[in-house]
């Protein structure tokens, strides 16, 4: 890719287990596109239809001046696209937030599998949790009792704001609060109040889980794929007692973030000339293969990628020690 003349732009890669997101932002760090993808367990597919709707929307390659990658898959990311820079979706999100938010000093962002906590003062990430081996408060909760009650989980937050009480449902994991669900629903109560119950049980699971000990104070920022359910954002404010924002660009944030940090690098003069491959990286054999790690007990499955000339790639690993 030849380097950029006019306009230059920088191009974010957010590839997590459920949505590969890519963004592009401007000189001035606003957004000129940004396009959702789900990952589908194919994050060389997910990478390529980003890259290939943001050409059907207009983008010409030239005008890519770096590129970085971030999120579960981002070494794939990387060797794929030709990335100049590779940062973990922390790092990615802090930067988003503060963004949007410059005195943020909480983000709290929950996606459909996992689900983090990140304390930053004076604008700097100093403390973060993340979810464990428990989905309780990660969206895959909602999705799980959304199909149990055959409504889309799209309108909960409709429902739940509709709802005149509240019924307490007892889910500290998937199994036990559909049961106290279907217990509820035959004592008669208002598919409203259970929704909202529903909603302030994912609330109480992540708050106990990912959020134990950690202080959650003022700005709060609220992203993640969950974050545009009013309902969950109503049960987070009357759980913290705080008012939570939620960006407008809530669900893309770990690309916007990692575009603005490619930008940052690129401005610093550290990325002289991109290794952007373009067009080249719509194309090519790339062979997936998968192994399980022995290293520890929890056996992960991990995903390999060979890429036709440039090189191999691991994800899925849950300590991430395999994708280094
Ligand atoms: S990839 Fe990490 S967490 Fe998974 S089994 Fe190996 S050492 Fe354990």
């Amino acid at each position: 890719v030849p380097p950029a003349r006019e306009a230059p732009l920088f191009l974010g890669i957010d590839v997590g287990s459920v949505s590969t997101n890519v963004v592009l932002i401007d000189r001035h760090g606003a957004v000129r596109d940004a396009v959702y993808v789900r990952t589908g367990g194919d994050p060389v597919a997910a990478i390529r239809a980003g890259l290939r709707q943001l050409a059907e929307n207009g983008l010409a390659w030239r005008m890519v001046a770096a590129c970085g990658a971030s999120g579960s898959a981002r070494r794939l990311a990387a060797a794929l696209t030709g990335s100049d820079l590779v940062k973990n979706e922390i790092t990615a999100h802090a930067v988003a937030a503060a963004h949007c938010v410059p005195d943020v000093r909480t983000v709290i962002e929950i996606g459909g599998q996992d689900s983090k906590l990140i304390c930053l003062r004076e604008g700097i990430a100093c403390d973060f949790a993340m979810n464990t081996v428990c989905a309780a408060g990660t969206g895959a909760f909602l999705d799980a009792q959304a199909a149990r009650l055959g409504i889309p989980v799209e309108q909960f937050g409709a429902l739940a704001r509709r709802a005149r009480g509240c019924v307490a449902i007892a889910g500290r994991c998937t199994v036990f609060a559909e049961s106290d669900m279907v217990h509820k629903q035959q004592l008669g109560h208002p598919i409203e109040s259970i929704v909202k119950g529903l909603c302030q049980a994912l609330v109480r699971n992540y708050l106990t889980d990912v959020a134990r000990g950690r202080d959650i104070l003022p700005p709060i920022v609220f992203q993640g794929g969950v974050s545009a359910n009013a309902g969950i954002r109503d049960a987070l404010e009357h759980a913290l007692g705080q008012t939570v924002i939620v960006p407008k660009y809530n669900t893309v944030m770990g690309a916007i973030g990692m575009a603005l940090l490619v930008r940052m690098h690129f401005d610093a003069g550290l990325i002289a000339a991109t290794s952007f491959r373009g067009a080249a990286a719509l194309s090519g054999e790339a062979r997936v293969s998968s192994f399980e790690c022995l290293d520890c007990p929890n056996r992960c499955e991990v995903m390999e990628v060979c890429l036709a000339g440039h090189g191999k790639a691991c994800w899925n690993d849950r300590c991430g020690k395999r994708s280094l």
